[in-house]
């Protein structure tokens, strides 16, 4: 990911709108849900049953080297959680806390990588280098297929730095884009941008506009790509468990 400016998703446009309800006259309810149906009937049009199935998931074991507050931690996972949600994948969440007194590592933590899993380092910052641009957030390491990537970077420092960029966006709402469009490298493959939306690697005013109403996402052909990259890995998964079982015997 190389951007100048991120954005959000999430929480600020939902509070908003738990606080404009009380206001909204019967009209404007009526033109909410007719919206509401609109946008579920265009979800339908594109999406399969297996698809949308909650069986297709990533665990993230989260890293984290930075002092990045517990709540803004929890922002931006949920907000990453919600942009994979919307292309019918579920992430789960295992954080591990290597530093402070009350770190406790979880056992999953330390466990070996399986083909489902994605190691996300959340470092205080990084070097400059021939992979890293100058305004990077993040990077990731994607392989080309079959092989699958696993291994994502997001940077405290840099995020905090594109924040004064991005006012209208919390730090955990900033990050949780970027670890989207970084989980986003490694279950599209190598040269996974794409000119606008969530992959763009360079965020302008209109992407930035779009994150704020939750409306920056992958496209439908990146989500489909995800969705195949992340079924592949399950099957891969379940192969080389049947495989540990047979040895066994
Ligand atoms: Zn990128």
């Amino acid at each position: 990911m190389k951007n100048k400016g991120w954005k959000e998703e999430s929480d600020r446009q939902g509070s908003k709108g738990r606080q404009r309800t009380g206001g909204l006259a019967d009209s404007s309810w009526a033109i909410l849900l007719m919206v509401l149906v609109a946008a579920g009937n265009g979800w339908a049009r594109h999406q399969t049953p297996a698809d949308v199935s909650k069986e297709l998931h990533l665990t993230v074991k989260v890293y984290i080297y930075a002092p990045i507050p517990q709540y803004e931690l929890a922002t931006a996972e949920r907000v990453a959680g919600k942009i994979f949600q919307n292309v019918g994948v579920e992430l789960s969440w295992v954080d591990c806390p290597l530093t402070g007194p009350t770190a406790q590592l979880n056992p999953t933590c330390t466990a070996p990588n399986t083909p489902t899993d994605i190691h996300l380092n959340i470092v205080p910052d990084f070097a400059e280098g021939p992979w890293v641009g100058k305004s990077a957030m993040g990077f990731a390491v994607a392989l080309p297929p079959p092989s699958h990537g696993q291994c994502a970077s997001v940077s405290y420092v840099r995020a905090m730095g594109l924040l004064r960029d991005a006012r209208e966006l919390t730090l955990g709402e900033l990050l949780g884009h970027g670890i989207a469009h970084e989980i986003g490298h490694l279950t599209l493959g190598t040269n996974s941008h794409s000119p606008s939306g969530l992959m763009c690697a360079h965020w302008n005013v209109h992407e930035l506009k779009l994150a704020a109403y939750s409306q920056l996402r992958f496209s439908e052909e990146q989500a489909a790509t995800i969705r195949s990259d992340v079924r592949a890995r399950q099957t891969q998964y379940e192969a080389s468990k049947s495989d540990q079982l047979a040895s066994q015997k």
